[in-house]
């Protein structure tokens, strides 16, 4: 059974002062005692004195002058004469142990017979019994011992006495118990409280719990606390950093996993894109080797290899482009560039195909600049509007804006095209994707244009999304971060 500190406490200081209190009250009752026996016995030696002195004056007074023949005649009268001289009641015994005056109180006859067998041989002896004491010493003539005088001494003053005394000591010990033990268990019960509050502190940081307080106090336990305060710090941010970089290598397997996902879907993808163009290639060479003579089906082999082959050859360049990306930190050649020439020179490039599909242009264009790469900002321009011009609908419109918002520079170019399903928002930037695969060959494209975009957007320290898409067409937007104006 676990027994709580602050009992044990409580237990032991009870238990202490209970010891103290009664070890005092004993050795003080003890010392009253004896200072009451010293007393007592130095006054009836003295009366012994007084009665011996007196004896040897009477007998030498007297006629016959021996004195067993003068106790055994006039031994009640001189009793009578030495009661009145010492105030004390006695009784006087010759060598026979036989009283020779009349007996005043009443001791028990065994007791008496033996404390005057030892008195009879020169002894001073005494008995008690109850509050009285019978103090029988030698009577003597000269040197000898000629009979036993036997003093009554009531001790009845000196009990009572002794009582009061020990009623007073029972009174005070229980006072001093009680108060002390108060004092001394709020003195203790601090130290208790300090003591199961660090056992708590101690079992919450076991159970997890690593936020500790400190105790208030100036001595070990207060610097207990602090130590352990300090060491549930420690433990907490260990393991905090443990969970930290735990998480961090659950990221890197899970980037890994899907990399390598990725990386097999990419494969996928460009065998496939690969192999379209190849196929359609070699089924026209093995036409022309089955029909060399057909001048017709000569004619659409040229037209149609030349558009797969320049095909190939764009998708070529932007796989290495992409896998160029991934693999080395392109050194950027960033200066501060005007956004709205850079659209418009986009635009002008574009002029010929916008106008073959009748697409109407809206322009607020506002002059912003930003920290970039000419090259990659033109790259980013062009694979956006042409797709606002690929994927927009017969006489449809193209509206380009460009502000500064907050220390950053913003392009949005929103078409009235087909749209793209909102789900595939983030799907779009990934290398391959298409959303209609056979729109997207139509107009030569493989799905490379908008991962190679957000690649160059955020290689210049910006980002595009999808922020709008719907029925009634898309809208992109890129924010970088705004160069000065000057
Ligand atoms: P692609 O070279 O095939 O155009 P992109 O990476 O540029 O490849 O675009 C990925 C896919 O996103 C496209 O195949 C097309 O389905 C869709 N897409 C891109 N831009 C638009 C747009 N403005 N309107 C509708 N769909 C678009």
């Amino acid at each position: 059974m676990k027994i709580s500190i602050r009992i044990k406490f409580s237990l032991f200081l009870a238990a202490l002062l209970l010891f103290v209190v009664f070890l005092l009250s004993l050795l003080v009752l003890r010392g009253i005692e004896d200072n009451q026996e010293n007393q007592y016995e130095q006054y009836l030696a003295q009366q012994a004195k007084t009665a011996n002195m007196y004896f040897i004056q009477t007998i030498l007074s007297e006629e016959s002058k021996v004195p067993e023949t003068f106790l055994a005649s006039k031994g009640q009268e001189f009793a009578e004469e030495l009661e009145l001289i010492s105030g004390q009641s006695l009784v006087l015994y010759d060598m026979q142990g036989e009283p020779v005056s009349r007996k005043t109180a009443n001791p028990s006859p065994d007791n008496i017979k033996r404390t005057l067998a030892y008195a009879l041989e020169h002894k001073t002896a005494y008995l008690v019994e109850g509050d009285s004491l019978f103090y029988l010493t030698p009577l003597r003539a000269g040197s000898e011992q000629v009979g036993v005088i036997q003093f009554y001494y009531s001790l009845s003053t000196h009990l009572a006495f002794y009582n009061d005394i020990r009623q007073l000591f029972i009174y005070i010990g229980a006072v001093v118990f009680i108060l002390s033990f108060l004092v001394g268990n709020i003195y203790f019960n601090s130290f208790a409280t300090g003591i199961i509050k660090l056992d708590h502190m101690v079992d919450l940081i076991r159970e997890g719990h690593y936020e500790t307080t400190t105790l208030k106090r100036k001595d070990e336990i207060g610097k207990l606390s602090h130590g352990i305060h300090a060491m549930s710090g420690q433990i907490k941010r260990t393991i905090q950093g443990m969970e930290d970089e735990q998480n961090k290598l659950k990221l890197a397997v899970d980037k890994l996993s899907l990399l390598d996902i990725q990386q097999k879907q990419f494969i996928g993808n460009v065998t496939h894109e690969f192999k379209t163009p190849l196929t359609s290639i070699k089924a026209y060479i093995d036409l022309l080797e089955m029909y060399p003579d057909d001048e017709k089906l000569l004619q659409t082999a040229i037209v149609n290899v030349k558009s797969e082959t320049e095909r190939l050859y764009q998708m070529v360049d932007k796989v290495l482009q992409l896998s160029a990306l991934e693999k080395y930190d392109f050194e950027l050649k960033l200066e501060k560039l005007a956004v709205k020439p850079a659209i418009e020179s986009v635009l002008g490039s574009l002029k010929g195909k916008i106008d073959k599909f009748g697409i109407m242009l809206y322009t607020e264009l506002q002059d912003t600049y930003i920290q970039g790469d000419k090259d990659s900002l033109t790259l980013v321009l062009v694979n956006l509007l042409d797709n606002a011009v690929k994927y927009n609908k017969a006489n449809g419109t193209i509206s380009i804006k460009s502000y500064s918002a907050a220390d950053q520079a913003v392009i949005e170019i929103a078409d009235t095209g087909i749209g793209i399903p909102p789900e595939l928002a983030e799907k779009v930037f990934e290398p391959f994707y298409t959303v209609d695969k056979n729109r997207s060959r139509e107009h030569g494209g493989a799905g490379l244009g908008l991962s190679l975009t957000r690649k160059h957007a955020e290689m210049m320290g910006g980002s595009i999304a999808l922020i709008h898409t719907g029925p009634e067409g898309s809208q992109f937007r890129l924010v970088f971060p705004a160069s000065d104006s000057a």
